[in-house]
């Protein structure tokens, strides 16, 4: 009795149980959570396999095997962390949720691959969040190919199959077949830290998107007073005015040689030589969110790498900081949301300003949405109490032509119709006619709004924040560019730049408008990244912190 017990409680014998129940634990997810564990595996893995596959397995096997690996990786540590979970039931549950949430990534990436040409990255998902759910609905049941749904539903449907099998035959390893897998797991485990990069390309990255898109608003840039030098002393232009559009496709507005008459009220302002259009112009992006970040921001996209990127974006400066370092305060009137973390770039600019107003509380599609006439009407009162020695930067953020299309306008505005579409496909002619309406609307509201500031000496951009792929990169694909995709990307950034000048401008300001003519006579190819130094050039500014501004103004 003495020995056995002494013998019991020699450190080898201790440390060889220890082993044991770590074994023991180790061994969980291939013994007893195998089927969670092959499921969860085959759901997160499988559409990046398929993706990567896409590019022939030759020229990529290795970055499909290490992705491979790198799911299986996963897959085990997520096993073992919920085999830990006590009682069985509150496991059982979590263990659910958790093939939930990896059937529904299966399925928007099998819809991302085969409609979009990419798996669901960080920018695709800035996309989709930057929508409301509904829209995003909508916009998902408007493009979803019959085949997306039927390979989906199969691959349920076998896995479900399996599931139900599994209980049927006696699928887990035997002790040495669970060893040997748990060595491999190992093997695979250093593969996976050694080559970590690869997370990129794999599941992992929707979670680095989901922390850029939480993280960013509030990393934005810190309110700073930038030095800014003038060429002249002569007094600056007391307002100035930006009409952020939304969704307007360059290619869709008559003033640039589309077929259909969808911008006429602005036509006759640029035949009165009071508006002036600019060819050969790009968003920063396809989407609201990350071009606004560019749009209202000394930030620069196209001169940093993406680690230096954040770097850049904190110690940029915004346009509002800008402006009020030359003396104008700053006014936001929104018809975009201002709830929902859908709207979160918007609603931080906004709130940069001295005074903020939304007329739309929730997402873009309600019952209650408003058209853009509100913004003309409610800022009506604020537009004709200007102070004369005060200067004004004014911002209007318009719905524009946001999907869906057919409810950015009013009954009254329903001019174009499918009929005329007949030299387009079928199946493209109402969306090409809601579409061409919903600008037409915007014609109208765009007009309103200048007309708020015709007789003050004033100067009103026009822009909007990216434009629409209007099937123009495959016959069965509209609203935003795809980011992966380089030739929808394209049409998608195509915007068009009209400034409006008042006759009192004008007058004020010859130089300036001789700057404006040549640039509307002789086109420069230019991103709307650089609008803070197009406004500041237009009021006369020549330095930001010594950056010369007019090399990045469109005028120049
Ligand atoms: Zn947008």
């Amino acid at each position: 009795m003495y020995l056995s017990s002494a013998f019991l409680s020699h450190p080898i014998i201790l440390f060889i149980a220890m082993i044991k129940r770590i074994l023991h634990f180790l061994l969980k997810p291939f013994r007893e959570h195998h089927v969670f564990m092959i499921a969860f595996f085959v759901l997160i893995a499988a559409p990046y396999i398929v993706f990567q596959l896409r590019f022939g397995f030759y020229h990529h096997y290795i970055n499909t095997l290490l992705i491979a690996i790198h799911c299986a990786v996963i897959s085990y540590f997520t096993t073992l962390l919920v085999s830990l979970i006590q009682p069985k039931i509150l496991r059982k549950t979590i263990q659910s949720i958790l093939i939930g949430l990896a059937a529904i990534m299966f399925a928007t990436n099998i819809f991302c691959i085969l409609k979009l040409h990419t798996t669901m990255d960080e920018d695709y998902l800035m996309l989709i969040l930057d929508t409301n759910p509904n829209e995003a609905y909508e916009f998902i049941t408007a493009v979803l190919p019959k085949r997306v749904i039927i390979i989906v539903s199969s691959a349920f449907i076998l896995l479900l199959g399996l599931w139900g099998l599994s209980s049927h035959f006696n699928l887990n390893l035997r002790k040495k077949g669970s060893l040997v897998a748990l060595a491999l797991m190992g093997l695979f485990t250093i593969e996976a830290i050694h080559s970590w990069y690869i997370w990129q390309s794999g599941p992992l990255c929707l979670l680095k998107g989901l922390y850029d898109y939480e993280t960013m608003a509030f990393d934005k840039p810190n309110n700073v007073k930038p030095c800014i030098t003038f060429s002249t002393t002569q007094p600056r232009p007391n307002n100035i005015v930006l009409i952020i559009g939304e969704s307007f496709a360059r290619f869709h507005s008559s003033l640039y040689g589309y077929d259909k008459m969808t911008n006429p009220r602005l036509g006759e302002l640029k035949k009165a030589s009071l508006l002036y259009t600019f060819d050969s112009i790009d968003a920063p992006a396809p989407t609201t969110a990350l071009s606004l970040k560019y749009m209202l921001t000394t930030c620069s996209k196209s001169k940093s790498d993406s680690i230096s990127l954040a770097e850049e974006w904190r110690n940029s400066i915004t346009v509002f900081d800008l402006l009020k370092a030359c003396g104008y305060d700053s006014y936001w009137f929104s018809n975009q949301a201002r709830n929902g973390r859908f709207n979160y770039m918007a609603r931080a600019f906004a709130k940069a300003c001295k005074e903020n107003h939304f007329y739309q509380n929730e997402g873009s599609i309600n019952d209650s949405y408003r058209l853009d006439q509100v913004l003309v009407d409610s800022s009506y009162q604020f537009t004709q109490h200007l102070e004369q020695n005060s200067s004004y930067f004014i911002i209007y953020h318009l719905m524009g032509s946001h999907f869906n299309y057919s409810q950015r306008y009013p009954k009254d505005y329903d001019h174009f119709s499918p009929d005329e579409y007949s030299n387009y496909p079928q199946h493209q002619r109402l969306n090409l006619s809601i579409y061409d309406n919903s600008i037409l609307y915007n014609d109208y509201i765009v007009e309103q709004i200048i007309n708020l500031f015709k007789d003050t000496e004033a100067i009103v951009i026009y822009i909007p924040d990216h434009g629409q792929d209007m099937y123009r990169s495959s016959p069965d694909y509209f609203t935003h560019g795809i980011m992966n995709d380089p030739v929808s990307y394209a049409y998608g950034v195509e915007v068009p730049l009209m400034i409006y000048a008042s006759p009192v401008f004008q007058e004020k300001h010859p130089d300036t408008m001789q700057r404006i003519k040549y640039r509307q006579d002789h086109p420069k190819a230019w991103n709307t990244e650089n609008l803070p130094y197009l406004i500041l050039d237009l009021i006369g500014a020549t330095d930001i912190n010594g950056e010369n501004i007019q090399s990045k103004s469109i005028l120049n």
